[in-house]
C-alpha cells in the first residue's frame, strides 16, 4: 500500500527536493507525535507560532465553540462578527493609544501587502525603503522588500522604486526622505539570523521617520506575543510604529494576520476607491476566537514574565565551544555554528533524537531555537543537552 509519506510527495507540491519529511500524528504542547508515538520536542514552535504551546486547551476550546456558532459569513469588513470586534478590542486595549484600528487578514504577507498599500494611499508617495537580509513574505509584494537577491531574482520584475539599507546601520537612514512612502522593518531581523538592532538605532530610525513624513511599518509577525520577554518588541526600544504587522503567533495555530494603525491612516482604504483592500477570509471569525484566547490565555498565565528567565538558562547551557555564539532576545534565539552541511547534520542527528531545530532563510549556518514560551526548566536542559552533545560530536 502507497504510505502517506509517498503520497505527500506524489501529489502535495513540494518547496524543495529535500523536506524534512516528518509524519505528525498529533500535537501537544512543546511536542509534536509522529505515528509510532515519538515525541519531538518543537524548538522552532512550527516557525514562531505555537507561542502558548501546540493545542492549548483554551484556544481548542474557543475554535471548537465558534466553529459551532458560526465560520465563514462574508467577506472582511461587511458584517458585525464578534470574534473579530473582540480582538480586535483586546489588541488595541495592549497597544499604543495611536493604534487603534486592526485590519484583520489572513496571514505574515498579506498583512505586508495590507500596510504597503496603505503606506502609499496615506502618503501619496510610492518610493518604499526596506533591509537587506530582511524577510515579510513570499507574495509579490512581500518579495519585492524581501532583502536578499537569491529568493527573487526569478520573480522579477518586482515592484518597483524599492531601496534597500543596512539594517542596524545609522548611516544609511539618510535614504530616508520626503519622497519615501514607508520603511518596512522587522523589530529583530528573524530570517537573517536573530539580528537584535540597538536602541539608539531604532529611535534614528523613528526620527528619521518623523522628519521626512515617511510611515515606519514594523513587522512582528516573528517577535510578537511575548517571544521576546515583551508582548511586542518594539517596547524594548521606546518607539511604537506607524503600522505594525503581525501574523503567526496571534492566531495561537489558527491562520491569521493583521495590519494595525492609527484610525486616521486606515481610513485611506475606505474610499476613493472604496474597498482599498479586500479580504473574502482575513479575519476569520474561527481564527480570530483562537486569537483572542490566545492574547488572554498568554496575558493570564503571566507567560511573558518568564521568558528572560528562560532564556538565560538557555545562553548558559549552550554558550561552549564548538558553539560560535548564541543570539537574540528572549525565546527568539539562535546558535552559530560554522557550515550549512553542519547544521544539516545536527539538525537531522537532532530530530532522531526527538528534537526540532532547523534553519534560517538568509542565514543557513545558524540554528533556530525559538520554543513555545511554556517549555518548562526540565525541559530546556535535555534540549540544551542533546543540542549541545550533537553539535560536539558535528562540528
Ligand atoms: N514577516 C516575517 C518577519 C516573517 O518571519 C514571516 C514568515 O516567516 C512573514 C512576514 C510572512 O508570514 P506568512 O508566512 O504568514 O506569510
Amino acid at each position: 500500500m502507497i504510505s502517506l509519506r509517498q503520497l505527500f510527495l506524489l501529489n502535495n507540491a513540494q518547496t524543495s527536493s529535500t523536506p524534512r519529511l516528518l509524519e505528525i500524528e498529533r500535537a501537544e504542547g512543546i511536542y509534536l507525535f509522529g505515528p509510532s508515538g515519538k515525541a519531538y520536542m518543537d524548538l522552532v514552535s512550527g516557525f514562531a507560532v505555537s507561542n502558548v504551546g501546540h493545542c492549548h486547551p483554551a484556544v481548542v476550546k474557543a475554535v471548537k465553540d465558534q466553529a459551532e456558532r458560526y465560520m465563514h459569513v462574508a467577506v472582511y469588513g461587511e458584517y458585525v462578527q464578534s470574534p473579530q470586534v473582540l480582538y480586535a478590542e483586546k489588541l488595541i486595549s495592549v497597544l499604543p493609544a495611536a493604534l487603534n484600528s486592526v485590519y484583520f487578514v489572513n496571514s505574515g504577507a498579506e498583512a505586508t501587502e495590507g500596510a504597503l498599500k496603505l503606506a502609499k494611499r496615506f502618503t501619496g508617495r510610492s518610493k518604499i525603503v526596506s533591509c537587506y537580509q530582511a524577510y515579510h513574505g513570499s507574495t509579490h509584494g512581500a518579495l519585492s522588500v524581501m532583502g536578499n537577491e537569491y529568493y527573487k531574482q526569478a520573480y522579477r520584475p518586482l515592484l518597483p522604486n524599492v531601496h534597500f539599507i543596512h539594517f542596524n546601520e545609522s548611516a544609511d537612514l539618510d535614504l530616508i526622505d520626503h519622497d519615501t512612502a514607508c520603511v518596512i522593518v522587522e523589530s529583530i531581523q528573524g530570517e537573517a539570523g536573530v539580528r537584535v538592532p540597538e536602541n539608539a538605532y531604532m529611535q534614528a530610525l523613528r526620527k528619521r521617520c518623523d522628519e521626512t513624513g515617511a510611515l515606519l511599518i514594523m513587522d512582528e509577525i516573528q517577535t510578537g506575543f511575548g517571544r521576546t520577554g515583551k508582548l511586542f518588541a518594539f517596547e524594548h526600544f521606546g518607539i511604537h510604529p506607524d503600522i505594525l504587522l503581525l501574523a503567526k503567533g496571534i492566531g495561537g495555530g489558527m491562520p491569521i494576520g493583521a495590519f494595525i494603525a492609527s484610525r486616521e491612516i486606515m481610513d485611506c482604504l475606505k474610499d476613493n476607491p472604496i474597498l482599498g483592500h479586500i479580504t473574502t477570509f482575513g479575519g476569520h471569525p474561527v481564527s480570530c476566537a483562537a486569537g483572542l484566547a490566545t492574547l488572554n490565555t498568554i496575558l493570564e498565565e503571566n507567560m511573558v514574565a518568564e521568558v528572560g528567565k528562560k532564556e538565560a538558562l538557555f545562553r548558559t547551557l549552550l554558550s561552549k565551544p564548538p558553539i560560535r555564539e548564541v543570539r537574540g532576545m528572549g525565546l527568539m534565539l539562535c546558535i552559530q555554528i560554522d557550515t550549512f552541511a553542519q547544521v544539516e547534520a545536527v539538525s537531522k542527528k537532532c530530530l532522531e533524537e526527538g528534537i526540532i531545530v532547523d534553519w534560517f532563510l538568509h542565514c543557513d549556518t545558524a540554528l533556530r531555537i525559538a520554543p513555545p514560551l511554556t517549555i518548562t526548566e526540565p525541559e530546556i536542559r535535555e534540549a540544551c543537552r542533546i543540542i549541545t552533545e550533537t553539535v560536539a560530536a558535528i562540528v
